[in-house]
């Protein structure tokens, strides 16, 4: 009997220790990464001096953890140290972890969310009251700038929009979708008209989200893991211009994501027939068309999601 309670006690430990790894990876939600983001956040490399992407960086916001998205620093703390990297005096309190750094010199930081590398942490300098300097790499962090909770719009185009639309509309952070058209050569263009496939139109999903509770990249994930990216000229029985893979970004930022998954997705061994192109006017679909497979109460024939991302 008393070896029957020991033997369960040990079980309910390795249950606990398997339920607890299972939620901390569930909370620790990464980012896909690069060659280049990984020499510097898994390996420890740092970018050359002043060729990172916020060492003049000024405006108003928050950098997060390129890797895990954990807030880092203010821009309230940065502070021109022209040492080439961007210079913090303070970090978000938790944040930031300081360890010895190999070199028995210096200290290393890292972010306490994942262990990513960061950069350096100096003291004594004399460059600001704080008397600290957060030396980081850029390529370790990720801008976000402050705009008031505004939503943003991104437009993606994988096959029939009620499909697209589907998934989207049920994705945290979205606030609003909508199905229609964009790339085409005619104005307003009807339903009609961009089935008979001569206005170049392709059938386009507008989705409004809050920065502060999703991202354009997790978007983007969610785009290619809900539809067959590598398929050329249409999506799943659908054939057509209207149904090709597209991604219209609405500014440099989304542009950048969007050519980093496709090369990611290229490294995967993927075929990407997605195309890049800049979004011109998007025009709204007939009323019908909105929400359709809630309103049917069915699910999409050819987007079936599959996870391809960590
Ligand atoms: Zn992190």
């Amino acid at each position: 009997m008393r070896l029957k309670i020991f033997f369960s006690g040990i079980l309910m430990i390795f249950v606990q220790t398997a339920c607890s790894q299972q939620a901390k990876q569930q909370v620790m939600k990464l980012n896909q990464l690069t060659d280049s983001e990984k020499a510097v956040i898994l390996y420890k490399a740092t970018e050359r001096p002043f060729t990172g992407e916020y060492v003049n960086t000024k405006d108003t916001g928050v950098y997060v953890c390129r890797q895990c998205n954990a807030p880092l620093y203010r821009s309230e703390d940065k502070f021109d140290s022209h040492c080439g990297w961007p210079s913090f005096d303070d970090e978000i309190a938790g944040a930031v972890k300081r360890i010895p750094d190999a070199d028995g010199l210096r200290t290393e930081i890292v972010c306490a969310n994942c262990g990513g590398h960061l950069g350096h942490v100096f003291e004594g300098e004399l460059f600001t009251v704080k008397n600290t300097r957060h030396c980081v790499n850029s390529i370790s962090m990720k801008f976000i700038p402050k705009n008031n909770n505004k939503m943003e719009k991104a437009y993606f185009a994988s096959g029939c929009f009620w499909g697209t639309e589907y998934h989207f509309m049920k994705a945290k952070g979205v606030k609003e979708t909508t199905v229609g058209y964009m790339g085409g050569r005619t104005q307003s263009p009807t339903y009609k008209e961009v089935c008979a496939g001569t206005t170049g139109h392709i059938e386009t999903t507008e989705v409004e989200y809050n920065p502060a509770e999703t991202s354009f990249e997790e978007l983007l994930k969610l785009y290619y893991e809900t539809h067959d990216f590598e398929q050329v000229g249409g999506q799943g029985p659908d054939i057509g211009e209207q149904y090709q893979s597209v991604i219209f970004y609405v500014n440099d930022d989304q542009k950048k994501t969007a050519e980093k998954y496709l090369a990611l997705l290229t490294d995967m061994g993927y075929k990407p027939a997605t195309q890049l192109r800049k979004a011109e006017e998007f025009w709204a679909a007939e009323d019908y068309h909105q929400e359709y497979y809630d309103k049917k109460n069915g699910t999409p024939y050819c987007h079936v999601y599959r996870k391809i991302f960590k």
